[in-house]
């Protein structure tokens, strides 16, 4: 069977299906190719799976020591089944609200592993989609004007530490744990190691971190990574920074053991388990780049700002592109890339203005440069920073460790960036994302009124700080 198709999309996450909505509602006739399941890795092993157990994580942690609220909770029990149970039933009602979407635009949905011909019967040009059906169906072919390659990431382990189901995890078997192990070691102090640090900490897991780096989320700005170790530590999770792991020393059989040099010396590690979270690597291998000349570089489909590869009717979005690996940058791009098919002249991404989250407990959150990254590229850096601790809304939740901190460019006063660790800043940077995109001020960000009492006073009170004005510091 030969469909013809104005877009196709190979991949159905969430850079995929968003982008197959932008197209549906502009008229595109569009086909959505998925191995898998809609909705793709941040719907069924990655965002929303982990910020489920993460919030089971939060809950009973809060419910153990109620007695600081003055709520004395007597034998506050753990029963993980039902910790997963609701995680699946989260993820299985948004999976339905995604598979709702696509009957609602009039998406079609082919069940089934996508790969780009190069010239054929079918095109003079390379982009036909054949599709390995998962039924065995016959090969569907799908004849598009234009395709989006939109087939994500897997996440990536090291010589020696391969996944083996039974001790040695990534995030995606991690997340379909059927009980706790007593103790772990997390081989990767970035964002993934550093929430399922947290987690399982909460959940009373004895966890060692070991990063290769010499600080914890090495993205970050230096005094979030700074104020991210201490508090990790202050859980009783024990990180070692600067750590060069040997994967050819692993050992299996009662847990597992590595050996790691650490400060000039080679220690052994011992736990149940072992997560790995070095990073991602793109999906590109068997989708028939090769029968195109789409250029590959270190792993990842090379674009231009509208997403177009070497072949310009192919576009390719999210985390297959490499860059912010993260589901709100491919869904945008994706957008970004259909309205560029479509002619709506879309403006490119900034990605400075793109906020990320650590949905650890403490939260981290940021947009915008880094003070480091702001000094390298030559501004004149001033910054302002406030303490959760004059808080009093951080005090009423029980949570005051943390900090906002805005930097900003002396000579100009532009806002380059906004660096959050505390109680819900998660939830509190989009206050700073629309601040970048309006091009506001610190002092605009600080004359905002921030009802009192809330946790966004901080944002008010750091912007203040930049010239010194913050009122109760
Ligand atoms: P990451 O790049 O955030 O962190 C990987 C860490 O592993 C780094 O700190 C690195 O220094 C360390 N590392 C690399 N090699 C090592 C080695 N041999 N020994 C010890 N440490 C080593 O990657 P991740 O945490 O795996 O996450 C993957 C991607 O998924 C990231 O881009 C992340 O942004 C994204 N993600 C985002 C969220 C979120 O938005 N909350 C959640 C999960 C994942």
């Amino acid at each position: 069977m030969a469909e013809e198709y104005d877009l196709v999309i190979m991949g159905g996450g969430t850079g995929g299906y968003v982008a197959a909505i932008r197209a549906s509602q502009l008229g595109l006739k569009t086909a959505i190719v998925e191995k898998r399941e809609l909705g793709g890795t941040c719907l069924h092993r990655g965002c929303i799976p982990s910020k489920a157990l993460l919030r089971s994580a939060e809950v009973f942690a809060t419910a153990k020591h109620g007695e600081k609220f003055g709520v004395m909770a007597k034998e506050v029990a753990l029963d993980f089944n039902k910790v997963q149970e609701r995680k699946q039933s989260i993820v299985d009602q948004l999976h339905n609200g995604v598979k709702h979407l696509m009957k609602q635009g009039k998406i079609d949905v082919y069940e089934g592993f996508g790969r780009i011909l190069g010239p054929s019967i079918f095109s003079p040009m390379p982009g036909t989609v054949s599709v390995e059906m998962n039924n065995g169906e016959e090969n569907p072919m799908l004849i598009p004007k234009n395709v989006i390659v939109a087939t994500g990431s897997k996440p990536r382990t090291l010589p020696g530490l391969e996944v083996d189901e039974n001790y040695v995890m990534t995030s995606d078997e991690a997340l379909r744990m059927e009980s706790l192990p007593s103790s772990i070691i997390i081989v990767g102090g970035g964002v993934i190691g550093i929430e399922w640090a947290s987690m399982l900490s909460d959940f009373g897991v004895d966890v060692t971190v070991l990063e290769y780096s010499d600080r914890i989320v090495p993205t970050e700005d230096h005094e979030v990574s700074k104020e991210a170790a201490r508090l990790i530590k202050k859980k009783g999770i024990k990180l070692f920074t600067g750590a060069k792991v040997m994967g050819d020393t692993l050992e299996k059989g009662d847990g597992v053991s590595v050996q790691a040099e650490h400060k000039g010396e080679m220690k052994t590690f011992h736990a149940d388990k072992m997560l790995v979270s070095v990073g991602r690597e793109a999906n590109v291998k068997n989708i028939g780049l090769e029968n195109t000349t789409i250029k590959v570089e270190k792993g990842v489909i090379q674009t231009n700002e509208f997403y177009q590869t070497a072949e310009s009717h192919i576009y390719a979005i999210g985390d297959v592109i490499g860059g912010m690996q993260l589901a709100h940058v491919a869904s945008h791009e994706g957008i970004t890339a259909v309205e560029h098919m479509a002619d709506q002249e879309p403006a490119p991404m900034d990605y400075t203005k793109v906020p990320s989250c650590i949905y650890s407990s403490p939260e981290m959150a940021s947009v915008g440069l880094t003070e480091e990254a702001a000094k390298e590229q030559g501004h004149n850096v001033k910054t302002g920073k406030f303490l959760f601790k004059a808080i009093g809304k951080a005090l009423v939740f029980g949570e005051s460790d943390g900090f906002v901190k805005l930097v900003a460019d002396a000579d100009n006063d532009d806002l380059l960036g906004v660096h959050m660790i505390g109680p819900h800043v998660t939830d509190m940077i989009s206050e700073a994302g629309l601040a970048k995109v309006l091009d506001a001020t610190p002092w605009e960000v600080g004359h905002t009124i921030h009802p009192h009492p809330t946790l966004s006073e901080a944002i008010g009170e750091a912007a203040l700080a930049v010239d010194g004005k913050a009122i109760h510091s």
